[in-house]
């Protein structure tokens, strides 16, 4: 199927009335401060909502509207985007919203105006698309390890698919890799065939920072809006256990995120938070253009060197962006007021609106 024509949209917004816009979106993932921020901003809002998971917006009061589903992935059925066109919508992605509509879906049926550049969501779901970002871009990222024989310290090793890193490991050498595998194996968690999928990198032994930017197409300028750590079952359960026990347990570490708390990073590593962003940010514009718009977030490690390693990103609302809803400690330094992720893209769209450029931040 063709990709959803340019055209076609901009037609769409066109016959919007920009006076009665509505800021639309699945009811999951950090969908609560993108209504809340943009019912602040003086939109309306409305939620498209699996049946049974209506509460958190009835109870917190952040959807003028709801539109319910039988299933979340109902929201790219076409009686669902004609209410949502009805009402002018405009829908700020996250990554529950991707997950559900599916990115062929979001590329080729789903016309309705999005916030933020849909071509580059793809760029966040493969490896390989996200690697050339990166290092094209000059991000620092954790070296990649072509052979299982090279291996000269640790590494991690992941497979494709493994979504919560379910399945990775840690080895020290071609030979407890072997081992790995062999277990894996035996276990069924892989089959022979996914041994060449393997995936080998540079182990970054580092605290967890996950940066949370806003890219302003209006202003062509990057944001640092908040930072997040993890809480990863069974990780961090692990580390509660005396380490006399860990080996007792033989429990596998998966890095399932079950929560996120705010962070704030040394004063001196913010040089590179920025260099980071205006790296990527500039790299976005020649591979996918018009590149990065509105959130996305770099999740990082930061070893005893004080190098900031970007090992993955989200190229839209990331998760936790939930841990600013009444802002952070940077977005203050912007604003002054609280101001959250969600906030901050419904000012975007009132600013598109009011300078009539709405169509340079909407794909
Ligand atoms: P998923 O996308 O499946 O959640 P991630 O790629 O985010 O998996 O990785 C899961 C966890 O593994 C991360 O939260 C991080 O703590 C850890 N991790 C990933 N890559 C590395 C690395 N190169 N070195 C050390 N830890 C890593």
């Amino acid at each position: 199927m063709s990709k959803i024509d340019r055209q076609e949209i901009l037609d769409v917004l066109d016959g919007y009335d920009k006076e009665d816009t509505t800021i639309a979106t699945l009811g999951s993932h950090s969908s609560l401060h993108m209504f809340q921020g943009a019912k602040t901003e003086g939109f309306r809002t409305a939620v498209v909502c699996e049946k049974g998971r209506e509460v958190p917006y009835k109870r917190f009061n952040v959807a003028d509207e709801y539109i319910m589903v039988d299933k979340f992935s109902d929201i790219v059925n076409d009686e669902v985007q004609d209410e949502l066109r009805e009402l002018n919508s405009i829908v700020f992605p996250h990554g529950s919203f991707v997950a559900y509509a599916g990115l062929d879906n979001i590329e080729t049926i789903f016309n309705v105006p999005m916030f933020g550049n849909r071509d580059i969501l793809r760029w966040e779901a493969e490896r390989d698309l996200e690697r050339k970002l990166m290092t094209e871009s000059g991000v620092r990222i954790p070296k990649k390890i072509t052979d299982p024989s090279k291996i000269d310290g640790t590494v991690m090793v992941k497979f494709p698919g493994a979504r919560g890193g379910r399945g990775y490991f840690v080895a020290n050498s071609t030979e407890e890799f072997d081992q790995k595998i062999e277990a894996m194996l035996e276990r069924k968690w892989i089959e022979d065939e996914d041994i060449k999928e393997a995936h080998i990198e540079e182990y970054v032994l580092g605290c967890n920072y996950c940066i949370h930017y806003f890219f302003s197409g209006l202003k062509d300028e990057v944001e640092l809006l908040g930072i997040d750590s993890r809480y990863e079952s069974t990780i961090d359960g692990l580390t509660r256990v005396p380490a006399k026990d860990q080996l007792d347990i033989g429990a596998d570490p998966s890095y399932v995120i079950t929560g996120n708390h705010p962070v704030v990073m040394r004063e001196s590593l913010l040089p590179q938070v920025f260099d980071i962003g205006d790296k990527i940010t500039e790299g976005a514009k020649g591979l996918v253009p018009p590149g990065f718009n509105g959130p996305f977030c770099m999740q990082t490690l930061v070893n005893d060197d004080l190098e900031v390693v970007v090992f993955e990103m989200s190229a839209r609302s990331d998760g936790g962006t939930n841990t600013f809803m009444n802002g952070s400690a940077y977005s203050y330094l912007y604003y002054g007021e609280p101001l959250s992720m969600g906030r901050r893209m419904a000012l975007e769209i009132k600013k598109g609106i009011e300078e009539n450029r709405l169509e340079e931040i909407i794909t």
